[in-house]
């Protein structure tokens, strides 16, 4: 019997930690390819270093020509269209058929999805390009209203866009503006997490930092010529917005029977989507958790990609047991100064689920290195030629 297809379509956390699972598991039962449009990936908080000038995009890419797995081949192609009917993939670089498909592509920012916020400028740090385009508009902010406007849930890394709050109060201070800067975050939940304790920790560190929390009211449009967020018919003014996009699934999930409902709806057991022998890992995936779902992050995306490799290997008569999806991990925020918190995440390894809260202090900005280092280092040769 010939090998097994699978077929990986995107690059990121859950691609890459399931490519490189089953090929370390059993590379001579299985073809693995993994698809990506872009020649390289990056951890998501290295958008935030990038962001605040600590370190260049390049410093923080890792090219997918210098995988680890040498026996995944990778193809780098926009995938145009996935027929799971037919269990072929197409892309610009040509049609890819599977036994098994795992489709990790993430969740597209949609700036144009808020009325104005394109005609605003549409500054944002969620994309490389974005955080490498708004370096130097922070620079130039001497005086005036700041705010960080969240403008859709689900989004990635619900702390992040306090760690941005936190770090431009830090960056601010430190160039002896801050007395003439307001700085405010806009939520449209009622509190920053799920969790009413972790909330509470970072609200309490936005009050230290004088930072003004408006949650509660979602943001219905960017009056980019008024320079107003419009929020349920109340207006904020702003001299500089910073929005954190709405987020949906890619175009060719959403045009796929697989994306008729959104983010694709998978079972907490295995990730499989309604259609058998074809999984959603990370981010382009909704996974219930209780009455909500796992949120956005790389940590879960990486812990989904391990029980979907082990639920393959099972399937295959490779392994005894399934590894079960407990959608558990950290997240680590920066709030300036070298310290950095971690919330610690379990969505589905009790009975309900669990965040707690370490630091913030200065012993976490190591343990936040080590994650960035050790994830590249895991995927990636770092003696790669350039
Ligand atoms: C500022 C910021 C800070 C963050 N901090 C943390 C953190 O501290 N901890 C944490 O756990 N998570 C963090 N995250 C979230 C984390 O980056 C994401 O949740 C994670 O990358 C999701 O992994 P994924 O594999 O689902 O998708 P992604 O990593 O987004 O990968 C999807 C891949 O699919 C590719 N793709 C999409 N469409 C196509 C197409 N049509 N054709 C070909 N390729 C395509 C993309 O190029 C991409 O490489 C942060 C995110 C941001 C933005």
């Amino acid at each position: 019997m010939g090998k097994k297809q699978i077929l990986i379509l995107g690059a990121g956390f859950g691609g890459l930690e399931t490519a490189s699972g089953l090929a370390a598991a059993a590379r001579d039962a299985f073809e693995i390819t993994l698809i990506d449009k872009s020649d390289s990936f990056f951890i998501g908080f290295s958008k935030i270093d990038v962001l605040f000038g600590r370190r260049t995009e390049n410093e923080v890419r890792s090219l997918y020509r210098h995988l680890r797995a040498d026996d995944v081949r990778f193809v780098q192609a926009t995938i145009t269209a996935i027929d799971t009917g037919a269990k072929m993939v197409t892309t610009n670089a040509g049609a890819f058929v599977y036994d098994y498909l795992v489709v990790a592509l993430g969740a597209d920012l949609a700036p144009s999805a808020t009325p104005g916020f394109v005609e605003s400028g549409a500054h944002e740090f969620y994309s490389m390009g974005g955080a490498v385009r708004l370096r130097p508009v922070i620079e130039q902010v001497t005086h005036g209203t700041v705010v960080i406007g969240i403008l859709g849930a689900p989004y990635k890394c619900p702390p992040a866009p306090y760690e941005v709050a936190y770090q431009l109060h830090a960056y601010f201070a430190q160039r002896g503006v801050r007395d003439r800067i307001t700085l405010k975050v806009v939520c449209p939940s009622p509190r920053p997490v799920p969790n009413p304790a972790v909330s509470a920790a970072l609200e309490r560190l936005l009050a230290e930092r004088g930072i003004e929390l408006v949650a509660g009211t979602p943001v219905s449009a960017i009056d980019a010529a008024g320079k107003a967020v419009v929020l349920d018919g109340r207006r904020l003014p702003y001299d500089l917005f910073i929005g954190v996009p709405v987020h949906v699934p890619p175009e060719v999930v959403r045009a796929s029977p697989l994306g008729a409902k959104g983010f694709v709806p998978v079972s907490p057991a295995n990730l499989e989507t309604a259609i058998p022998g074809v999984y959603a890992v990370g981010d382009v995936s909704k996974v219930p958790a209780g009455d909500m779902a796992v949120p956005k992050a790389g940590a879960f995306a990486e812990d989904a990609a391990r029980t979907v490799v082990s639920d393959i290997l099972v399937r295959e008569g490779l392994a005894a047991e399934r590894v079960a999806f407990k959608a558990r991990g950290a997240c680590f925020f920066e709030i300036g100064g070298g310290e950095v918190a971690r919330i610690n995440a379990d969505f589905l390894g009790g009975p309900a689920p669990v965040m707690t809260l370490d630091g913030p202090s200065r012993q976490w900005q190591a343990d936040r290195d080590a994650f960035e280092t050790s994830h590249r280092e895991r995927w990636f040769d770092p003696d790669g030629a350039p």
